[in-house]
């Protein structure tokens, strides 16, 4: 058998908000084959996440049993970061006096970017996987024409700029590893083509994310980083239950796919699994469809 071994590798895993996300079953994957994690979540999120990864109710035992029978959920470390912010000197006055935030700050302290990238030097010395799943437009609702600036320029920070932005802030991290690093992000068929209702700037946002992806995989290269995106099928997690009706879109891309039917989140996990192995050595800058082949498609 080809082994899939990530046995003592450290990935950073972002964009975890409650036990559906696909970086929770991502997460899972990947300790499933070996690898310590590290997690880095929203600070308004940090103590639901907590509350997920040490709650004793059957469901949260059951929600952290990893796939193929290989025990239970064990995160390293919980960092706060909010992608927004580079540097906390960025972070406008009212959000760092906001009540969670300043918590989340005097517990953890520095929940920038740069701030997550020290404690996990600080923690770990160095990162082998960084999964970028992360997504916010204030207008999700609005169609690509009635999306103000303002919301589309948060849509572009916050789910495209935001890769280059870790990825820049974890090269000394990534670099140097013994067998190169990998960094996966999550995109949707809405960043190359028309998918109705997915405005408020996020198919923009997917468009440049899958172009960045490209360019940093470029930039990275020599330093053996691969960086690889995967276009998942449409899946009912908290944020696409934001754009309204997800059901209906699950059920029109399974009604159209060659194969009829949803995805399920453990089957993104496993190609983030495979991206992020030595067996996807001579893969990067590239989009991966994980949608039961619906892509193809011309109806
Ligand atoms: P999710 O709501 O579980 O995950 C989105 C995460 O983004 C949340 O954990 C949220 O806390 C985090 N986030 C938002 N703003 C942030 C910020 N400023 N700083 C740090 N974290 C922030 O939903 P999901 O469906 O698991 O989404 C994960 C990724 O998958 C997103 O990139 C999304 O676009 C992509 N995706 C989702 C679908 C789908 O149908 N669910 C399909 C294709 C791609």
């Amino acid at each position: 058998m080809i082994p899939i071994n990530l046995q003592g590798k450290v990935a950073l895993v972002t964009g975890v908000g409650d036990n559906e996300s696909f970086a929770w079953h991502i997460a899972k994957g990947l300790q499933a084959a070996g690898a310590r994690l590290v997690f880095a979540v929203h600070p308004r999120m940090i103590r639901i996440v907590e509350g997920f990864l040490t709650g004793e109710g059957p469901d949260d035992v059951a929600g952290r049993a990893l796939p193929y029978g290989a025990g239970s959920l064990t995160v390293d470390k919980v960092f706060p970061c909010d992608v927004a912010y580079d540097t906390l000197d960025d972070v406008p006055v009212d959000i760092r006096n906001d009540r969670r935030y300043k918590r989340v700050e005097e517990q953890y302290g520095d929940y920038s970017i740069k701030g997550l990238m020290h404690a996990v030097q600080s923690s770990h010395g160095g990162i082998d996987i960084m999964l970028h799943s992360i997504a916010f437009s204030p207008e999700i609702k609005n169609k690509a024409v009635d999306t103000s600036r303002s919301a589309y320029l948060t849509a572009l920070s916050i789910s495209a700029y935001s890769l280059t932005a870790i990825c820049k802030a974890a090269i000394p991290l990534m670099e140097n590893r013994p067998d190169g690093a990998s960094v996966v992000s999550l995109t949707y068929l809405g960043g190359d083509r028309v998918v109705p209702h997915y405005g408020g700037g996020m198919s923009t946002a997917k468009a440049a994310l899958q172009i960045d992806t490209k360019q940093i995989a470029h930039n990275l290269g020599s330093k053996n980083i691969r960086v690889n995106t995967i276009s998942a099928g449409p899946y009912g997690s908290r944020a696409a239950k934001a754009i309204g009706d997800i059901q209906h879109m699950i059920d029109y891309a399974a009604e159209r796919s060659p194969l009829p039917r949803g995805i399920k989140p453990e089957e993104v996990a496993n190609a983030t699994v495979f991206l992020c192995s030595p067996l996807a050595s001579a893969i990067t800058g590239h989009v991966l469809y994980v949608d039961c082949g619906y892509n193809v498609m011309g109806i």
